[in-house]
């Protein structure tokens, strides 16, 4: 193993969370957030912040820490939340936190007299004296508070999410049909959120290695697809598994907790050897991502 390769890949790997990251914080934040009261919020003001709606957030509980694809979704009860009927008979929908990490977010519980830290975007004080902090040094992130379920128009990717990949809505015959009609690049489709939601760049890497599909194929049939489908399962099972063993701590809950090169085929190893064909593995850019695959068991 040539090292400059490895420091290059730690370096990428370390800054993006997909989903199983996603996961481990959601797994870890839950027992800490749910039923606390958010007693006050404080915001950046900055004008590139994707931040909205979070005035409505003081006096509200979380009721719990929920997941899709790459959002964390934490439903809020008001002070005068009844069950769920509002006034005029009518379902009331209450109000839902939206966070997304971001390439850059990280979510950490401190004690609320810590000072605001320097990349610190969002602050929840909450009823137990501690404060969700959200920090994101390049603001890729978003922090909003919406009516639950209404993601438009502040959230237009959270309306538009497909399947949760590891639950039974990610349909492999369905999937396969979707993957026929188009004739994009197989790799922008899995980023797109559209097809299946929470995959990003390592993982749409990692799986089209697995079911041996290259990057950039414009024709994936049923059978390939089928395979695909049981690739992004696999991978993002093992990565969510993964993360669980390897908890760390809040201050890590960025995406760099639980993942290592070592434990990826084919993302972050550009001309190292396939571990299946021991071809050397080539990195091209696709779709605007560094993309990694193995020219010879890969097909188009
Ligand atoms: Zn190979």
């Amino acid at each position: 193993m040539r090292p400059a390769v490895d420091q290059v890949a730690l370096a990428t790997l370390r800054t993006v969370p997909e989903l199983p990251e996603v996961e481990s914080v959601r797994r870890q934040l839950a027992p800490e957030l749910t039923g606390r009261r958010v007693v006050e919020v404080w915001w950046d003001p900055h004008p590139h912040a994707r931040i909205s709606g979070l005035e409505q957030a003081a006096g509200q509980v979380i009721r719990s820490v929920g997941r899709r694809g790459k959002f964390l979704l934490c439903p809020l009860d008001g002070p005068g939340f009844a069950g769920g009927i509002g006034a005029s008979g009518a379902r009331d929908a209450g109000l839902e936190l939206v966070l997304h990490l971001g390439m850059t977010g990280a979510l950490r519980l401190v004690d609320a007299t810590e000072p605001t830290g320097a990349h610190e975007r969002v602050g929840f004080d909450l009823d137990d004296g501690r404060r969700l902090a959200f920090n994101d040094p390049r603001r890729f992130g978003r922090a909003s508070v919406v009516v639950a379920g209404r993601y438009l128009p502040d959230i237009p990717t959270l309306a538009v999410l497909g399947p949760e990949p590891l639950s039974p809505d990610f349909d492999p015959e369905r999937f396969a049909a979707q993957l026929a009609r188009t004739r994009a690049p197989v790799k922008a489709r899995l980023l797109d959120q559209r097809l299946v939601a929470g995959v990003g760049n390592i993982y749409a890497d990692e799986s089209l290695w697995r079911a041996r599909i290259h990057p950039a194929s414009r024709r994936v049939g049923r059978s390939r697809a089928l395979a695909l489908h049981a690739a992004v399962r696999d991978v993002l099972a093992a990565a969510v598994e993964r993360e669980g063993t390897t908890f760390r701590d809040y201050q890590l809950v960025n995406g760099a907790s639980g993942r290592y090169l070592s434990e990826l085929d084919v993302y972050g190893r550009g001309g190292l050897e396939c571990r299946r064909c021991t071809a050397t593995l080539r990195r091209i850019v696709l779709a605007q991502r560094g993309t990694t695959y193995c020219p010879s068991c890969q097909r188009i």
